[in-house]
């Protein structure tokens, strides 16, 4: 594996810094205190092609491979968490569901809309008794033979999803919902939804602690007919595409992870320079520079295991057991980087008039969501020991 970056691909890294720099940089705590999702920014991300960095230029997309898109994810990470984690959430959850397993139909009536940012993708797997026990869902799809509305066959889903990234902003988005309840995890199918379908709709918004620019709220589904053309894949399926998803899905939040924590440790250095004690910058004090210095050498090794997980998935490899390291490592990389940011800081570090305390409360989502620290290590573990 190449550990450096090549001259295009740096020249995307620093289009998009800009990018992130003068269209988000000046409004990030504007957003975050009002929980404002930046719809606004949505034309613009489109018009840089990253509402569809990973996918093929046939169906719209910027046909960028996976080691482009954790520079990008990064590029956005170190400046808004919030932007970082819709754009993320948007191409390798959603987008990337349907470009794995839709059929030519699917992708192009939802995936090439959803490409050229016509409107923001949403995937549901979380509901209230279905968390780390991700199979553990109760929405329920029931056959109907023919819909007296639309003449045709199809299911039924009734249930809610919560904790669903663009649940309201959405017009698309595919959720799983059981179909046979007597075969377990194979009993669990993946729909695509559209907001135009009557008794499908976005529910309760959190107020979350951090990453409040992104939106998250629940779905809830009130007898929602869904034709048989919007089934994904095969009956029973679901659950095992949306592992495959995930495996993607959780590179985009190490990359995520990786970007707060350089912004974090940025903001560390640049005040641990200006802010003067004891007749001299902190900076010179051996206890902050062994901060900075582990900081440093943490962020570089969570960058370089995001970057070779990346390029394992671009090489079309297993990418499991990568993915999951990655997200695990640097997840907590970026906890421990904020937190230290913050106490580089002191006191004003716990205000709101410096960005520590932001990256502080938008680096811990990053330990939780796409499966939390505990379940990436129980995803290790079994993949070493199977291997041994
Ligand atoms: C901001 C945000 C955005 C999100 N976006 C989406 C989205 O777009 N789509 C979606 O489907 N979901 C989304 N989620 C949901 C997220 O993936 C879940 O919150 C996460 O998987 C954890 O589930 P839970 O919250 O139910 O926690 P629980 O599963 O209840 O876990 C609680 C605690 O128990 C631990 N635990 C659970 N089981 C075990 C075990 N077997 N061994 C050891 N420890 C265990 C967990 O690690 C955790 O520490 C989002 C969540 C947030 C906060």
């Amino acid at each position: 594996m190449n550990f450096e970056l090549s001259e295009d691909q740096l020249q995307i890294k620093y289009s998009v810094r800009e990018f992130a720099e003068s269209e988000i940089r000046p409004y990030v705590m504007e957003w975050d205190e009002a929980q404002h999702f930046p719809e606004e920014l949505r034309p613009k991300l489109a018009e840089l092609g990253l509402m569809g960095i990973i996918f093929p230029e046939e169906y719209g997309g910027a046909g960028m491979g996976y080691v482009e898109y954790v520079t990008i994810i990064e590029e956005i990470g170190r400046v808004c968490g919030s932007v970082g984690l819709s754009v993320a959430a948007h191409n390798s959850l959603c987008s990337n569901h349907l470009f794995m397993f839709a059929n030519e139909t699917q992708k192009q009536k939802y995936l090439v809309p959803l490409v050229s940012g016509e409107s923001w993708g949403a995937w549901g797997l979380t509901e209230s008794q279905a968390g780390s026990d991700s199979a553990g869902t109760r929405t329920t799809a029931v056959r109907t033979e023919a819909s007296q509305a639309e003449g045709k066959a199809g299911w039924t889903v009734n249930g809610s999803k919560n904790f669903i990234t663009h649940a309201l902003a959405c017009q698309t988005l595919v959720a799983v919902a059981v179909t046979d309840k007597e075969k377990g995890n194979r009993g669990i199918s993946a729909f695509i939804f559209d907001k135009s379908m009557e008794g499908f709709d976005g529910d309760k918004k959190e107020n979350k602690v951090g990453m409040r620019a992104s939106e998250t709220a629940s779905v809830v589904f009130e007898d929602c007919f869904v034709p048989q053309e919007n089934l994904l894949g095969n009956e029973g399926e679901g659950f095992l595409q949306c592992m495959q998803v995930l495996d993607g899905g959780r590179i985009s939040i190490a990359a995520l992870s990786v970007g707060i924590a350089q912004g974090a440790y940025e903001a560390a250095v640049k005040y641990a320079k200006e802010r003067q004690q004891f007749g001299k910058a902190i900076a010179e004090f051996q206890a902050i520079q062994f901060k900075l210095a582990d900081m440093a050498t943490q962020i570089e090794c969570a960058r370089l295991l995001t970057r070779q997980a990346a390029a394992t998935k671009d090489a079309g490899k297993p990418v499991t057991q990568r993915s999951a390291m990655a997200k695990l490592y640097a997840s907590e990389t970026a906890v421990r980087a904020a937190e230290e940011c913050v106490q580089i800081h002191g006191g004003y570090g716990y205000t709101k008039d410096y960005p520590a305390e932001k990256y502080w409360r938008d680096s811990k989502l990053c330990t939780i969501g796409e499966g939390t620290s505990e379940i990436q290590r129980i995803v290790i573990a079994k993949n070493l020991l199977r291997s041994m």
